[in-house]
């Protein structure tokens, strides 16, 4: 018995194996489908001085609704497009959405806002992803200063050299880089102190406990002061309540992004938002 048993959980193990390879397919079936027909949008939610409660920026996410309504979250499809090299072409296309984005908020006369494009690790596997992003931006008209690429610690881990020079290439043309979801990568100090980045982005998962946990708290406050020692603008994401953004501004955190301020929205909903935004200083 104890083999059939063993049989039996091998083929329920090999169904739902399959059940899930199944659903892959159909889902990246349906993503190449998508890239193709340039029908995966931007959401921009806005980024505010904690103090002054002016909006500095925008971030722009990926949204992909498929034909029957159903919205798939970035964290189900941006995976499965990286693991296929999708990405690239995903990638750009976002990049070049944000790009007319903010032509349209420069043109609206929102002209001090940085726009923040999150770029995956295999997009930097293209040697030539400066060009390409510096074209996107002359052909767009934008001025480079105004684009915020982010990315995430584990990109610094893969290529070393490679990344610095690229990242480095990237500000040396006035592009912003800013490291998101800091705290949650396995990189070490030593590697990241050798790479510039103009901007710290504290993740939400942190942020989440500030006001009621001591650890989150601790980590917070050393990310901030990290921040700070290297001149970098530190930024607080998924902040939700005022006591959070009080607590962040009484330690020295520059900006915040969360519901607490907006969610992040297409954008003839963002210039109404930023047309009847007033400003709350803390
Ligand atoms: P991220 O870059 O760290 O983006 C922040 C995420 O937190 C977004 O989730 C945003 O909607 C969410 N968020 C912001 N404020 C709050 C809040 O107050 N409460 C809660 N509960 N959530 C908040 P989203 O849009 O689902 O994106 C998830 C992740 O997917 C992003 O994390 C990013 O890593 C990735 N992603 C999204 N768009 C792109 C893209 O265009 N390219 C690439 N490579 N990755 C993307
Ligand atoms: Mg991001
Ligand atoms: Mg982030
Ligand atoms: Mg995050």
């Amino acid at each position: 018995t104890a083999k059939k048993l063993g049989i039996r959980q091998h083929v329920t193990y090999q169904q739902a194996n399959d059940d899930n390879v199944a659903y892959h397919f159909e889902l990246l079936q349906a993503l190449q489908h998508s890239i193709t027909c340039n029908d995966i949008h931007i959401a921009l939610q806005p980024q505010v001085c904690i103090k002054t409660g002016e909006v500095v920026g925008v971030e722009a996410l990926a949204r992909w609704t498929l034909p029957n309504g159903q919205n798939v979250p970035p964290l189900d499809f941006i995976p499965i497009a990286e693991a296929t090299g999708l990405i690239t072409q995903l990638g750009e296309q976002l990049f070049v959405q944000s790009c007319q984005a903010l032509c349209a908020l420069n043109e609206a006369g929102y002209t001090n806002l940085c726009m923040g494009v999150n770029l995956s690790a295999m997009q930097f596997e293209q040697e030539n992803i400066v060009d390409i992003l510096k074209q996107h931006i002359a052909d767009a008209n934008m001025p480079p200063g105004q684009i915020e690429v982010e990315v995430t610690e584990s990109i610094a881990m893969q290529n070393f050299e490679t990344i610095r020079k690229q990242l480095n290439d990237l500000r040396s043309i006035d592009i912003r880089v800013a490291i998101d979801d800091f705290g949650t990568g396995f990189s070490s100090l030593a590697y990241l102190s050798k790479l510039t980045f103009d901007r710290i982005k504290i993740d939400k998962s942190f942020i989440d406990n500030v006001t009621s946990d001591d650890g989150a708290a601790a980590i917070v406050d050393s990310i901030i002061l990290l921040g700070q020692r290297f001149h970098m603008n530190v930024i607080a994401e998924g902040v939700e309540t005022k006591e959070q953004a009080k607590w962040l501004s009484d330690r020295g955190c520059h900006d915040a992004q969360g519901y607490f301020y907006a969610k992040p929205m297409p954008l003839p909903e963002l210039l109404t938002w930023l047309k009847n935004y007033q400003k709350t200083p803390l």
